[in-house]
């Protein structure tokens, strides 16, 4: 591992100046959550900060917000989001989520804003001794020739097709999250789903964060029918499992008509995947399973398969239309998720 220089920030201001500080010409700092992706990455030599600036001190809190919606703190760990009372209540979908994602241990670690900012688990781009245009633009990219069977269906390029793997965001992704930022310039907001951008040209460009610029908090707006949302994970073992496919989705009707709905997967795209498609074809529709059929096809019609991960497409439509099914039965019952 390249040696680095290590700072505690004590609030996001203080950690903004002191990536400023140590990202001048050549430098290259990095903030550090939980370390639970980046140490691993630090290991492999595929990163190789100059600095790290320990983010963990800085707000924990998730508060009520005026218009009756949560803000999280961007250092509120996994297990502390999961557990909230007013989450599993108000947005069950997202504290299912994310106690589908690693272990026990490494939730405790993991930060919000770090989950959201994890890189792949292609396992070329882990692999120093391999070619991959995300570590290095124009390399090449071994996966579509090898191993691809957990890569992407939706959003991919020829320059790359690996999968975003946070459970969490897609969570938020349906549940409309704002993410608020903090950098050099000052603060903004952007919605989670313009968060992270799609491989195109330029696989090695992941977001649309500026330099230096920091998390400092989720924002979840008030949605009610959320309150009977879902998320189930699809994998290969029951547990410590990254998605092959994952569907978080909530319904809300009127009689017997789709008068709203949220729809967003995982495991299958090259982002945490809003399926605005499928959702336009269920607004105002008759809640059928011809409906459901007909929306889930319309979002589906755009993968790009590879031999080993083909599968995919059949297992994301038998998923999502499951848990279609599943929600417009329980606002039917007016059950929980
Ligand atoms: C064995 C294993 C299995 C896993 N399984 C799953 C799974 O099934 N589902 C899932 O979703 N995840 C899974 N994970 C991933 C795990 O959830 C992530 O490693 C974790 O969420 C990253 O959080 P962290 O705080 O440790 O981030 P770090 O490793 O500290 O940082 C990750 C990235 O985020 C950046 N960063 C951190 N905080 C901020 C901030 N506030 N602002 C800006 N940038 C920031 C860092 O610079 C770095 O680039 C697994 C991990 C492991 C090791
Ligand atoms: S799929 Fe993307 S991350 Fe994986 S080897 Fe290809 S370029 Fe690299």
């Amino acid at each position: 591992m390249k040696a680095f220089d290590y700072h505690q920030a004590v609030d996001s201001e203080q950690a903004v100046a002191q990536a400023v500080r140590v990202s001048g010409a050549e430098d290259m700092a990095k903030y550090l959550g939980g370390g639970t992706n980046l140490v691993d990455l630090m290991r492999e030599t595929v990163e190789r900060p100059d600095a790290l600036i320990d983010v963990t001190a800085l707000s924990h809190a998730i508060d009520e917000t005026p218009e009756g919606g949560l803000l999280i703190g961007a250092a509120t760990t996994n297990a502390e989001l999961a557990g909230d009372i007013r989450v599993r209540t108000r947005y069950p979908m997202l504290s299912r989520a994310i106690l589908t994602g690693a272990s026990a241990q490494i939730r405790n670690m993991a930060t919000v804003g770090g989950n959201l900012l994890q890189r792949t688990r292609c396992a070329y781009f882990y692999d120093m001794a391999t070619h991959c245009n995300k570590r290095e633009p124009g390399a090449g990219c071994d996966a579509h020739e090898g191993f691809h069977r957990y890569h992407a269906i939706l959003g991919t390029s020829s320059s790359c097709m690996a999968t975003h793997p946070s459970d969490m965001a897609v969570a938020l992704a349906a549940l409309e999250a704002r993410i608020h930022l903090r950098g050099p310039d000052g603060d903004r907001q952007l919605p989670l789903t313009e968060l992270h951008r799609e491989p195109g040209e330029r696989p090695d460009i992941e977001t649309e964060l500026r330099p230096q610029e920091l998390i400092v908090a989720i924002e979840l707006p008030r949605l009610p029918m959320a309150a009977r949302s879902g998320y189930r994970k699809v994998r290969d073992r029951a547990s410590y499992a990254f998605a092959l496919v994952s569907v978080a989705s909530m319904v809300a009707l009127d009689g017997g008509t789709i008068q709203d709905v949220r729809l967003a997967l995982g495991g299958v795209g090259t982002k945490p995947w809003r399926a605005y498609r499928a959702e336009e074809a269920l607004r105002g529709q008759p809640a059928t399973e011809a409906t459901l059929v007909t929306a889930v096809d319309a979002e589906l019609a755009a993968a790009k398969t590879l031999p080993d991960n083909a599968f995919k497409v059949e297992l994301a439509r038998r998923t999502m239309i499951a848990e279609l099914s599943r929600r417009i039965a329980d606002a039917r019952s007016g059950g929980d998720a």
